[in-house]
């Protein structure tokens, strides 16, 4: 059996394809709410961003967010993703202390 490629996904803040695993997912739902979605399986069009405030941010400027989403995200919402974006990014960190 060959190993399956992992599914890359392109993150709409820099641009570059990773592992769909390792970006965060924001996803619109079918309600019309624009979350993260740190589970990677909620319903909805999503949109996908490495685990990096940085591109978090370059997406917003970009609009791309609303791009991809095909929403309009008031300051509000942006607000309210990026206290969620930085929680999911934080609480995934666990295996990054460098073995010391
Ligand atoms: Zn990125």
């Amino acid at each position: 059996m060959k190993p399956r490629k992992p599914p890359l996904r392109t993150c709409v803040g820099c641009g570059a394809e990773a592992d769909k695993r390792t970006l965060v997912r924001v996803v619109r739902t079918p309600e019309g709410y624009v979350i993260v979605d740190p589970t990677g399986k909620a319903n909805g069009r999503g949109a996908y961003v490495c685990p990096d405030v940085a591109c978090f941010e370059a997406a917003v400027r970009k609009k791309r967010f609303a791009h991809a989403l095909r929403v309009n995200l008031t300051e509000d919402d942006v607000e309210r993703l990026r206290r969620e974006f930085e929680r999911v990014v934080d609480s995934g960190r666990d295996d990054s202390r460098d073995g010391r």
